[in-house]
This record gives structure tokens, sequence and C-alpha cells, in this order.
């Protein structure tokens, strides 16, 4: 696997690839079961697949939430490598925005609801770092995971707009146990926050309502952002004591 730091050194090799497709796979590191889903897909379709891991300062809303996030490196290092990636991306946050983030890609709509509505300015920083991306790596297909959702959707409806080149796909949600979500934040989950935390997927997909959802998941101690359905699915934020969990559902 060749690790790439630097943007100049990946133009350069970019650049020698004209005749291959290439599959990207964006992350913010921390790798689990769901990234290297996401990563498998991408190696059955391309030729080479590049993975990039950068958390992207733009898009936490909360500083604590930004220094609290796992950071990995090695770790994700050894996992790209025994699943046979060709290239890590893991530039530093100064060379993706020599702008100082004074350019911003801007959805007007489906951004302000949801995870727009409790997290400003969250999909601003996602969709600008995904252009940034996007025109850096040059990919054929690019994948992302069903379980951002709303992120999938306002990726997509961005890619169509500005007539990106690349192809957007999406990827089924990989679950743990109790059928919880893989996610980078369930790290950070205690065994009794684990143990409270299995509520949330077991609810979302059961037969209640959206009202009989949020009621019992509050009584079980969760704050409630927001349980709710649209878009064809069933979504919900919730927070275990100070760790925040999004998760959806095809609408029962
Ligand atoms: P992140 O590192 O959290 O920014 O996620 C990188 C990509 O992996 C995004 O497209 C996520 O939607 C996707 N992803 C994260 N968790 C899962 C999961 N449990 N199943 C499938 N895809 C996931």
């Amino acid at each position: 696997m060749n690790i790439v730091t630097e943007i100049n050194e990946w133009q350069a090799i970019r650049a020698e690839l004209l005749n291959k497709s290439i599959g990207f796979v964006p992350t913010m590191g921390n790798l689990h079961g769901g990234h290297l889903s996401l990563c498998r897909r991408s190696k059955s379709e391309n030729d080479l697949t590049v993975v990039s891991i950068f958390v992207n300062p733009t898009q936490f809303n909360q500083q604590q939430d930004l220094s609290s996030y796992p950071r990995t490196l090695e770790q994700d290092t050894e996992l790209l490598l025994s699943n046979k990636i060709d290239f890590l991306f893991f530039p530093n946050t100064d060379a993706m925005y020599p702008d100082n983030y004074q350019i911003q890609i801007t959805e007007t709509d489906e951004s302000l609801v949801l995870e727009g509505e409790h997290r400003s300015g969250h999909f601003n920083g996602v969709l600008t770092i995904v252009l940034k991306l996007l025109n850096l790596i040059q990919p054929t297909r690019t994948y992302f995971g069903e379980k951002d959702f709303q992120q999938f959707l306002l990726i997509k409806k961005m890619a169509d707009a500005l007539f990106l080149k690349s192809e957007i796909i999406s990827c089924p949600t990989i679950r743990g146990e109790g059928n919880l979500a893989l996610s980078s934040r369930n790290s950070r989950l205690n065994p009794q926050q684990k143990q409270r935390a299995l509520n949330f997927p077991k609810l979302l997909h059961s037969s209640l309502s959206v009202s009989e959802i949020t009621a019992k998941l509050k009584k079980r101690g969760f704050k409630v952002d927001y349980i709710t359905e649209k878009w064809q699915r069933r979504l919900g934020a919730v927070w275990v004591d100070d760790i925040r969990l999004i998760d959806n559902v095809h609408k029962p």
C-alpha cells in the first residue's frame, strides 16, 4: 500500500493512472467493519482503491467532539494493508484548507433538517471536504454508508448539481452486537453505556410509532435529538450521556 500525505505527490501519481478505474472510500479513520465493507465493494468494482483518512474539523460543531474523536492511524494502516488497499491518502488540515475555509459548499434545503438542524454548519463542512477530495482523487466511483443517510443524499445531490464525474454509491449499514450500527464513536461507550445503547437500534427497528419510540428512549435515559420518518426511512439521533449516536432503517 502506498501512503500518500502530500497533495502534489498524489496528483503526480494520479496523472499516471489514466486507464484505471479508481474506487474511493473517504473516511475519518478509526476504521471498523462498516468502513471495510465499503472498501470490499470498491475493490470488487474497480482496478484500484483509494481510502482517505481525514478528520475534517469544519464538520464538527463542537470542539469537544473534534478533540475526542478517536485517532488510530497505526491500527487503521494495518487494517488497510491486510485488506489490500492500494492507496491511503492522509493529508494534513492546512493543506486541505489553503483558503482557511473561506470557500464553502452550501445546500439550502435538506441540509437544514435533522442532522443539519442539530449540528449547525455540519453539512457545509461535509460537502466542502467531499468536493475537495473528489477533485483531488478523481475517482470513477465513490462509496458512502447508508448509516449516514442524509449525508449520502446530500453528496449525491451535490454530485448531480455540479456535474461531478464520479458515480456516488451507497452501501448498507453494517451492525454489530445487538444490531448496534458500527461507528467510530461506539469505542467511547463503556460497558454500561453500550448495554443502554442497544435500546436504540432495537426500538428503531420495532413496529412502534415514532412518538412511542421517543417516549421509551427518554424513559431509558437517552436525550433524543430526533426520531422521525422521511425519505422512506425511519431516522434517529440520540445521546448516551455525552456520546451521540445516529442510525436509520427502512421505514417499517
Ligand atoms: P466516517 O469515518 O464515520 O466519516 O465514515 C466514513 C464512511 O463510512 C461514511 O460513508 C459512512 O457512512 C460509512 N460508515 C460508517 N459506519 C458505517 C456502518 N456501520 N456501515 C456502513 N457504512 C458505514
